[in-house]
């Protein structure tokens, strides 16, 4: 199923009676909406906000990867054979580290940049651009690879922004034209079924077929994956985990600390607010990551768009 699809209806086989709606394991991106719902979100969430500006900006990112997203392109074709080889290994089929990259990418970064320098942008951030727009072939693919295999230098971090925006990109169109019935979930549950990477944030359902359910939002390829609730996404463990927000602040954005790896990450109550993004909440919510950090836990994961290399 797509993500904001509709469940299909009727008796589940097996069970007759009806029985309990189990949740779906995982649900692929919609291309079409994926990245414009973030950029709407991020408007939403910067107005009167201490940080309005960078999440103008960032919405504007997005509104460029959704162009990016919907330009016509020569993907790769995905082999399903293939994808079944990976999926009976319990192996991501995309996996992000071992994926081959079609060009497609960087023509997805072009059209990025392209649509970031039409807009109203900070003048820093136009600087990076024309820096990157510098940078040959070759480098661009030997950033991606440093910033997928988690190596970025110092010096990377502003243009691996838009290598990690395009490469966002390149991974959601691939996985948006998988089958999702085809796939598995990863014996590492906090891992991302379609690629391997980990997540930028859960959200608690609140509607749909089984409300209450936890679902993970891959920080590269954008799919969604089922994960349950009471259980540590870090080290698995389940007996520390607190929830902590910002006093004042909205309850429905929450840090889930772990006191046994002491790592935390953050969870969307979709309960406490219909309208929460995986991505663009994330993002609007530092001050929490700050808070917590200082108290002592260490992010599960960074956000792709958000790198701080020490
Ligand atoms: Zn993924
Ligand atoms: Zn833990």
């Amino acid at each position: 199923m797509k993500q904001g699809g509709t469940p299909p209806t009727g008796k589940w086989i097996g069970s007759p009676t009806g029985g309990v709606t189990a949740p779906e394991p995982l649900m692929l991106p919609d291309l079409t909406s994926r990245f414009s719902a973030t950029a709407a979100r991020l408007r939403a969430l910067a107005d009167g906000h201490p940080m309005e500006k960078w999440l103008d900006f960032m919405a504007l990112l997005s509104d460029a990867q959704h162009n990016a997203a919907m330009a016509p392109a020569a993907m790769p074709a995905t082999d399903p054979s293939l994808i079944a080889q990976s999926v009976e290994a319990r192996m991501p089929p995309l996996a992000a580290d071992g994926h081959q990259r079609h060009s497609a990418w960087r023509d997805g970064l072009t059209t990025l940049l392209d649509e970031l320098d039409g807009g109203d942008i900070p003048a820093p951030a136009a600087a990076v651009i024309a820096d990157v727009r510098l940078h040959s072939a070759d480098d661009i693919e030997d950033l991606a690879d440093r910033f997928l295999r988690g190596s970025l230098d110092p010096a990377d971090v502003g243009p691996a922004l838009y290598v990690a925006a395009a490469l966002q990109v390149y991974f959601t169109r691939l996985a948006a034209s998988l089958d999702a019935s085809t796939l598995r979930l990863l014996p590492q549950r906090g891992l991302c079924p379609c690629c391997g990477s980990t997540p930028v944030s859960g959200l608690i359902t609140a509607s749909g077929p089984t409300p209450g359910t936890r679902y993970l939002y891959c920080s590269l390829c954008s799919t969604a994956w089922n994960h349950v609730r009471v259980i540590c996404i870090t080290c698995e463990g389940s007996g520390a985990l607190t929830l902590k927000g910002i006093e004042g602040g909205s309850a429905a954005v929450q840090a889930e600390t772990c006191d046994d790896c002491r790592t935390y990450a953050k969870m969307l109550y979709q309960g406490k607010d219909t309208k929460v993004d995986p991505y663009a909440d994330d993002l609007a919510s530092l001050g929490l990551d700050i808070m917590v950090s200082e108290a002592g836990w260490a992010r599960h994961a960074p956000n792709p768009l958000l790198l701080v290399v020490a």
